[in-house]
């Protein structure tokens, strides 16, 4: 029966995009049926396998060989029966990607007969020939081996015929050549750093987690308009376009009805995302025309993380089978709002106590306010690498672009909770007037605070939403892990710092509930700076930020110092999540990848100006120049100068501007060229973040004024008004 079901659901997958109606069934009947899960190790796994399995997953214990040897045959059985041929490690590069080398099961033997294998040793590990990947240096050429293994916390999966396994990459002397093994150590940091302040509360052996709930951006295009935009295909976004007269003035696609055929392909994406267990719970339009949102219920942020990636790359292939084509680029279209994605992240324990969540009693409030104290203490600590960490060269277009949001790193807390800590910290002297428990009278009133009740401020980054922390300065295009890490580290290290100082005044003598609240009110003051509820687009605020000490850097490169500077290296080796070299690693193939973006982007600009846009331009003017001399041979000198005077300053301006965006792209791959020559990868980054990024955007008006003056029939390209609107 079973297997009938599974049959059923991988023949809806294959139907063509007419027939891909979802089937007419609740989406419990098949949720997760393409994923190695309990109920799937259930049937292919014996008891005591599962136990030992569970045991790896839940507490981080080691597999032994015996074990993986019988987890990889009910692995492969299970596969097998949903028509899997091929297995893959699959893994998370610092290109920002995921990869996946496919190998067959299929394993000759005797004379030209085959059978299907897959042991317990190509389960836990292999070595993909991956020396292409960015590894910062860590690999040399010479001794290039990198290692994927598995990781059994997150679950193998099937797609189309190929078994998918959840790995991390490290190379041969244990560096992370990845973005999962980093993040998993920062989880291990943050669960152990939290447990020890929970002892502090009275709550012992209840596992923290860290969670994350992302919501995705993205826009649509129709397949048949970009492949006709060779920026759109090669740089994900246009470099050229003029403004289409209506985009998102009237606020009318923002939560607007879904079009049909944009409902189709996302009603065929959440069945194939629930057939994978992606918990898919929101979709819905946002601000720009053609920009949509797709969103899941949160989860443990390993696993949510993961099932981003999936959903990134499935997406991809759902929206072919619809005609269209998905934009993860944060700034696909100029003049309209570029896509993020909103990093939802809390603390919380196993047995279910969010620890960014307000409680009923006056400890839980106390608890909750050590917790958020802390938080914004990390934050206003590190929010230059916070920065660095979601800062890239398409990311770049939003933050500090006068776009939501800004790109000083502020919290936004909502006004209850900033009048609790307002409280509690001038409370410090009426503790003994109120003479309740010997701790501040403002804590009781946070009972009251309604967790839908949170105010919002769209402009801040790291707002605070009633129950966690929404980190929204994270890209569309991102793998969410460079940024969570940061956070589940500097949170780490915070609640040590915590820990230890409570625990030295209840050494001095001082009664442990008081010691917390004196401890809660020192971080709190000691961090206010960064609670910004203000309008954080204003002028004001960049001057006030600087007084505070917010950095305001802009320039990604720059940001990227923050990686390798002398407390970021500390920090990371205090916590063990990640050693010098793996940061140095990391910041060196973040210049390498900005430069090779900008550079991208400029070929293809130059390119464009070169031979689609000046030619056409040309021609245009020639029509005219034509149309000109007709008139004055017919007319006559003194009549045709009155009737063609439009004409003329048109033709004026084509050449000007022709010559212009000429000189200009020629001037602009000069200086890729001369970038490409610098020493370092810093100094090449920073080379095409001053001298070519720039240049990008100035050339494009120059084009985008053309677009307006050339006849419409002859522009070679998709207009931003055809673009936009899918009909
Ligand atoms: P918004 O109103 O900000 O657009 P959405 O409903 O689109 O919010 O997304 C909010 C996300 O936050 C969801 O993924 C949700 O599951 C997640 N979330 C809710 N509570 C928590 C929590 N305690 N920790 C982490 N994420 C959470
Ligand atoms: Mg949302």
């Amino acid at each position: 029966m079973e297997n009938i079901r599974f049959v059923a659901v991988d023949e809806a997958y294959k139907r063509t995009p007419v027939e891909a109606v979802p089937p007419a069934r609740a989406t419990s009947e098949y949720y997760g049926c393409n994923v190695f899960n309990r109920k799937a190790m259930r049937k292919y796994l014996s008891s005591e396998t599962r136990q030992r399995v569970y045991e790896s997953i839940e507490e981080g214990v080691t597999l032994d060989r015996y074990v993986a040897e019988q987890v990889a045959a009910g692995m492969k059985r299970w596969a097998m029966d949903l028509g899997a041929t091929h297995y893959t490690h699959w893994f998370q590069p610092l290109t920002g990607g995921t990869a996946e080398k496919h190998d067959s099961f299929a394993e000759p033997y005797g004379k030209g007969e085959s059978l299907e294998e897959f042991t317990g040793k190509l389960l836990c590990q292999q070595e993909p020939d991956a020396s292409s990947f960015p590894s910062g240096g860590l690999r040399n050429t010479f001794e290039a081996r990198g290692y994927t293994a598995w990781d059994p916390s997150s679950p193998s999966f099937v797609i189309g015929d190929c078994l998918c396994i959840p790995t991390v990459f490290i190379s041969y002397t244990g560096e992370a050549l990845d973005y999962k093994a980093p993040l998993l150590r920062s989880k291990l940091a943050v669960s152990r750093a939290a447990e020890n302040v929970l002892t502090l509360f009275g709550i012992k052996g209840d596992r923290v987690q860290s969670y994350l709930g992302w919501e995705q951006e993205y826009f649509l295009v129709d397949s048949a308009l970009y492949a006709q935009r060779p920026d759109l295909i090669l740089a994900e976004r246009t470099l050229i376009g003029h403004n289409s007269a209506k985009n998102q003035q009237l606020e009318d696609h923002y939560f607007g009805t879904i079009q049909g055929r944009v409902l189709e392909f996302m009603k065929d994406l959440e069945f194939e995302c629930y057939k994978l267990s992606i918990p898919i719970k929101t979709r819905h339009n946002e601000v720009a025309p053609n920009q949509f949102e797709i969103a899941p219920v949160y989860e443990e942020a390993n696993l949510a993380i993961d099932h981003n990636l999936i959903l990134m790359t499935i997406m991809r292939k759902v929206a072919d089978k619809h005609g269209f084509k998905v934009l993860f680029h944060e700034k696909p279209f100029a003049g309209v709002n570029g896509s993020g994605k909103h990093c939802n992240w809390s603390l919380g324990t196993e047995s279910g106590i969010g620890l960014m969540s307000p409680g009923k009693t006056d400890m839980d409030n106390l608890r909750f306010l050590t917790f958020m104290a802390n938080t914004l203490k990390a934050v206003y600590d590190n929010n230059a690498l916070l920065k660095a960490s979601v800062l890239t060269a398409t990311n770049a277009h939003r933050l500090g672009a006068n776009e939501a949001p800004p790109a000083i790193i502020s919290s936004f807390l909502g006004a209850q909770v900033t009048e609790a800590f307002e409280e509690m910290i001038e409370s410090h002297d009426m503790v003994k007037i109120d003479g309740k428990r010997g701790y501040s009278s403002g804590i009781p009133q946070i009972p009251e605070l309604l967790i839908d009740n949170t105010d919002r401020n769209r402009t801040s980054p790291f707002a605070f939403t009633g129950n966690r922390f929404e980190f929204r300065a994270v890209g569309s295009s991102a793998n969410c892990s460079k940024a969570i890490t940061v956070l589940n580290t500097i949170m780490a290290d915070q609640l040590n710092r915590y820990k230890e100082a409570v625990d030295r005044r209840v050494a001095e003598g001082e009664d442990l509930e008081q010691a917390l609240i004196d401890e809660t009110r020192e971080t709190i003051i000691a961090c206010r700076k960064v609670c910004f509820d203000g309008n954080g687009y204003s002028a004001e605020w960049r001057e006030e930020a600087a007084v505070r000490g917010l950095d305001r850097e802009v320039s990604p490169p720059r940001a990227y110092d923050n990686f390798t500077s002398e407390s970021t290296v500390a920090l990371f080796s205090r916590t063990k999540v990640m050693n010098e070299t793996e940061l140095a690693a990391r910041a060196e193939i973040d210049w390498e990848i900005y430069s090779k973006k900008i550079e991208i982007e400029a070929r293809i600009l130059a390119d464009l100006t070169e031979n689609h846009i000046l030619p056409v331009a040309i021609r245009y003017q020639s029509v005219l120049l034509d149309n000109v001399t007709k008139m004055k041979d017919i007319f006559g000198v003194n009549e045709y100068r009155k009737m063609a005077e439009g004409e003329l300053s048109t033709i004026k301006e084509i050449a000007l501007h022709v010559s212009d965006a000429r000189s200009m792209a020629i001037e602009m791959e000069r200086m890729a060229d001369a970038a490409l020559e610098s020493p370092t990868e810093r100094d090449k980054a920073l080379l095409f973040c001053d001298e070519v990024a720039p240049r990008l955007e100035s050339l494009r008006k120059h084009i985008d004024a053309l677009e307006m003056i050339v006849d419409d029939q002859m522009w070679p390209l998709p207009k931003y008004r055809e673009l936009l609107f899918i009909r």
